[in-house]
C-alpha cells in the first residue's frame, strides 16, 4: 500500500534525481578530506549560510553535540529552551559525553525565549556558580509548532551573546523552513550565530545527513570530535550526492509544504472534536482531541492506516501533522477525509 505518510518530514525518501546523482556520485575518503562530492555539498552549505566552513555529520544530533562540544568545557552552562530538542531529544548527550550543564528557560508560545529569561540566567562569577558559555535557540521550534523565530530576535539574541562573551548556536534542524516562511535568506536569518546545524534528511528529502556551519577553527575542531564520536564516513560522496539536489532544488519549494499545511489545517477546523493550535506557521500541524472524541491516539492511529494515512501522536490526546515533499494537494484531501470519517 502507498501510504500518505504526515508522521514526520524525516519520512521523505530521496527522489528519483536524488537517487539518480547518488549512482553517479564521484566519491573518494572523506576521513582523508578527499571525497570530492562532499567537499562540494560543505563549501555550497558554508556559502548559502555565511558561514566560512562547514561540515557534513551523519544526524541533527551528533551535530549540535558537536557545537555543544566544541564551544563548552566540561562543566560549563548552556542556555537551551524547555522546550527543544537539543533538552528533551537528544538524549541528554551534552551532560552524558560533555559533562556540559543545561540551563532551561522557558520555551513562549511562539518558540522564544525572553530576552529577560535569558539575560537572568546569564551566572554572575562566583566561586559557586558554573560559567555561562551558550545560547542555543531553535528555528523553527518543533514542540512549539514549528514556529519561526523572526530575524530580529535573532539578532537581538545575538547581541546578548556578544555582550555577555557567550557564543550562539542555532539548531536550525528546518532552518530552510524558517526562512522560506520568513522569505528572507537563510544567511540573513543566521547572520548572528556562531554555529548552525540544519538538516537535509528533513524537508529537503536527503536520505541521511546533517550540516554543521562555523568558524574554519571552529569547523576543524569539530571535525576532530566527529571522528571522536565516529562519525567520520569514508565514501560519503554517495550521500552528499542527495544532499547537493536539496540545497540546489528543495530549499526552494519548502512554501508549497507551508501552504499545505495550512490548507491542512483549515480543512482540519471542518472535523469534529478536535482542538487546533494557531494557523501553521511552517509545515506542521498540531491539534488535540476533545474529551467528545473517545476514541484514544492509538486507535486513531490504527483506523488511520486503514485509510491509508500514516500520523503519530505528540501526546496522550495530541497529534503532529507533517507535511513534506511527498504529500500533494489529493494528499492533503485524502488526509482530511479519512480524518472525517474516522473521527465521525
Ligand atoms: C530532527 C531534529 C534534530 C536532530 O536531527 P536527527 O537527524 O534526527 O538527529 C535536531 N533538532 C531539531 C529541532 C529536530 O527537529
Amino acid at each position: 500500500m502507498n501510504y500518505i505518510d504526515l508522521r514526520s518530514d524525516t519520512v521523505t525518501k530521496p527522489t528519483p534525481e536524488m537517487r539518480e546523482a547518488m549512482a553517479g556520485a564521484e566519491v573518494g575518503d572523506d576521513v582523508y578530506g578527499d571525497d570530492p562530492t562532499v567537499n562540494i555539498l560543505q563549501e555550497k552549505a558554508a556559502e548559502m549560510l555565511g558561514k566560512e566552513d562547514a561540515l557534513f555529520v551523519p544526524s541533527g544530533t551528533m551535530g549540535n553535540l558537536l557545537a555543544l562540544l566544541v564551544h563548552c568545557q566540561r562543566g560549563d552552562e548552556v542556555i537551551v529552551g524547555d522546550k527543544s530538542h537539543i533538552y528533551i531529544n537528544e538524549a541528554g548527550g551534552m551532560s552524558a559525553l560533555g559533562g556540559i550543564h543545561p540551563r532551561p528557560v522557558m520555551n513562549q508560545a511562539d518558540g522564544t525565549l525572553l530576552l529577560d529569561d535569558i539575560l537572568a540566567s546569564i551566572q554572575t562569577e562566583d566561586v559557586h556558580h558554573t560559567i555561562t558559555r551558550l545560547i542555543c535557540l531553535e528555528n523553527t521550534q518543533n514542540v512549539c509548532g514549528g514556529v519561526v523565530l523572526p530575524v530580529e530576535y535573532v539578532q537581538a539574541v545575538g547581541r546578548i551573546a556578544r555582550e555577555n562573551n557567550l557564543f550562539l548556536h542555532i539548531d536550525g534542524a528546518r532552518i530552510f523552513n524558517a526562512a522560506a516562511a520568513l522569505n528572507v535568506s537563510v544567511k540573513d536569518l543566521v547572520e548572528p550565530a556562531d554555529s548552525v546545524m540544519f538538516c537535509l534528511s528533513k524537508g529537503l528529502a536527503a536520505p541521511v545527513g546533517s550540516i554543521l556551519a562555523g568558524t574554519k577553527k571552529f569547523i576543524k575542531r569539530a571535525r576532530h570530535l566527529r571522528k571522536m564520536l565516529g562519525g567520520g564516513m569514508r565514501q560519503a560522496g554517495v550521500l552528499a550526492a542527495a544532499g547537493l539536489i536539496s540545497l540546489e532544488k528543495m530549499t526552494g519549494r519548502l512554501g508549497q509544504d507551508h501552504a499545505r499545511a495550512k490548507s491542512l489545517f483549515e480543512g482540519l477546523k471542518q472535523v469534529r472534536g478536535l482542538k487546533l493550535d494557531a494557523c501553521p506557521s511552517s509545515n506542521m500541524v498540531y491539534f488535540d482531541l476533545l474529551d467528545e472524541i473517545k476514541l484514544s491516539v492509538d486507535q486513531i492511529i490504527e483506523e488511520m492506516k486503514k485509510h491509508g494515512i500514516l500520523v503519530d501522536w505528540a501526546g496522550p490526546r495530541r497529534f503532529r501533522l507533517v507535511t513534506h515533499y511527498w504529500v500533494d494537494d489529493a494528499g492533503v484531501e485524502a488526509a482530511l477525509k479519512a480524518f472525517t470519517d474516522v473521527l465521525m
